[in-house]
């Protein structure tokens, strides 16, 4: 039997981040990863609020180190029109103004081994099949190593940051569908040799408008290769024939700005495909165990939020985690899953406003206020927890007003809706 403090599932950021702060805590923590890295996983732009939990952690020198494509904004394109978005120009005071886009094989990869240097023993290719919680919320999990072998692990406490593996939400019977409709992508690195001849830099996200609900990520890596991936609903795709290759090429020749920098390029694997990605849990905690990342919410890859989610909502756990260890009194509800739910919701409102059309009256408008700009760059760039943001004290309600107001605008009704200011 292994015997630890901390037992964390799974080696993606939430996993590592959360594992790196609590051993810096001076307390002993084991890894558990389903995988062999580096492993291929998806979520390849990252917004600068996920640096301040990076470094927290003591893990940015080693990212650093990488030399990753650094990302200084986000940019939205339909047809002609454009929407900048400079992350130096955002509301919040002392903000991080850029971040990374990275393939995440090798930033996983990095965070892992930068564990493994801290000291945390980190178990590849081992699964983890059953937990016991005991009254004291100690634990006893057995692991199942790639041989069929298995072991038992002793823990004071559990993180779950399996990502998509949702270890506990399914052993414990926790899973809930999400409220958000289905939606598929069809995405692969493209060799993107002509990156600086069509596309003037490589240091921002570009979102392209394909048509009404879909819409294509084009992340540029430092390594020559950029990531493209098509996103829509189920429906949109069912409609594509021929093979994942062919289906790409097709969508890229669709598309006037996609086309001379990617119709010929050579893909480096076969174009993907995820679907039905949206997914939540009642509860981020429960006697013995916290989850983070991905296990507690994933929304939609639109605006890049789900590897800030899970770097912000680890930096939350784990300094819980680290009271819990320490015999102090935490609670979970008010201390964990309301914050962490205050930046999911920011987020899914955005998420529904790009999809409902709101987001693109306001991201395209003709005129717009720098404040405003500034707000929705400060959620853009993830800081989706600060109150002195309308955007975030009140998301709903800015983003429907807003584009309400812009509508009635833009077709020559000027009217003041619901006290927005723009
Ligand atoms: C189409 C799409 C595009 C996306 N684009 C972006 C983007 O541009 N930017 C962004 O920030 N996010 C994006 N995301 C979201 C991103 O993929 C996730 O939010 C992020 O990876 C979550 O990190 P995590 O640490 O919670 O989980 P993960 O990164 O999934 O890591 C979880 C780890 O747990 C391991 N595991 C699973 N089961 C077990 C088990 N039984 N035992 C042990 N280990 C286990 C897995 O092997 C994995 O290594 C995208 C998502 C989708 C679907």
């Amino acid at each position: 039997m292994k015997i630890v403090d901390v037992l964390v599932i799974g080696a993606g950021p939430s996993g590592t981040i959360a594992a790196a702060l609590i051993r810096k805590a001076g307390y002993s923590v084991l890894i558990v990863e389903k995988m062999q890295f580096p492993r291929f996983v998806i979520g390849e732009s990252l917004l600068p609020r996920c640096m301040e939990a990076l470094e927290e952690a003591d893990l940015l020198n080693a990212v650093t180190a990488q030399g990753f494509q650094q990302k200084f904004g986000a940019k939205f394109v339909r047809d002609e029109t454009i929407f900048d978005i400079n992350f130096s120009h955002c509301h919040t005071k002392d903000s991080k103004t850029w971040t990374w886009q990275v393939p995440r094989a090798d930033f996983d990869k990095t965070l892992a081994d930068e564990c493994e240097r801290k000291g945390i023993e980190v178990l590849y290719k081992t699964e983890v099949t059953a937990i016991t919680i005991n009254p004291d919320e100690s634990s006893v999990t057995t692991i199942k190593y790639e041989d069929g072998g298995t072991e038992t692990v002793a823990a004071r406490f559990i993180v779950d940051g399996s990502g998509y593996g949702r270890v506990i939400p399914k052993l414990f019977g926790l899973e809930k569908d999400s409220n958000l409709p289905p939606r598929q992508t069809l995405f692969t690195h493209f060799v993107d040799l002509k990156r600086s001849t069509v596309a003037r830099e490589p240091n921002r996200i570009t979102i392209f408008v394909f048509n009404e609900t879909t819409w294509v990520w084009c992340i540029p890596f430092s390594n020559g290769n950029t990531s493209l991936g098509f996103v829509g609903f189920p429906e949109f795709f069912a409609g594509l024939e021929g093979t994942a290759e062919e289906k790409m090429r097709s969508l890229v020749a669709r598309h006037p700005k996609l086309k001379d920098r990617f119709q010929n390029a050579e893909m480096k694997f076969e174009p993907k495909t995820l679907q039905s990605w949206s997914a939540t849990t009642d509860k981020f905690f429960g006697h013995g165990y916290v989850l983070t990342g991905n296990v507690t919410e994933f929304l939609d890859p639109m605006f890049s939020s789900g590897v800030t989610l899970a770097s912000v909502s680890a930096q939350k756990a784990s300094a819980l985690v680290l009271k819990k260890l320490k015999g102090e009194a935490v609670d979970w509800q008010t201390e964990y899953m309301d914050p962490c739910m205050k930046g999911v919701n920011v987020f899914k409102t955005f998420v529904m406003g790009w999809y409902n059309g709101d987001l693109h009256t306001i991201f395209f408008a003709e005129q717009k206020k720098d404040e405003m700009v500034k707000q929705i760059s400060s959620v853009l760039a993830g800081y989706v927890w600060d109150d002195t943001n309308p955007f975030v004290s009140q998301h709903e309600k800015y983003v429907t007003s807003l584009a309400n107001f812009l509508r009635s605008r833009d077709s020559g009704k000027a009217a003041a809706i619901n006290n927005v200011r723009i």
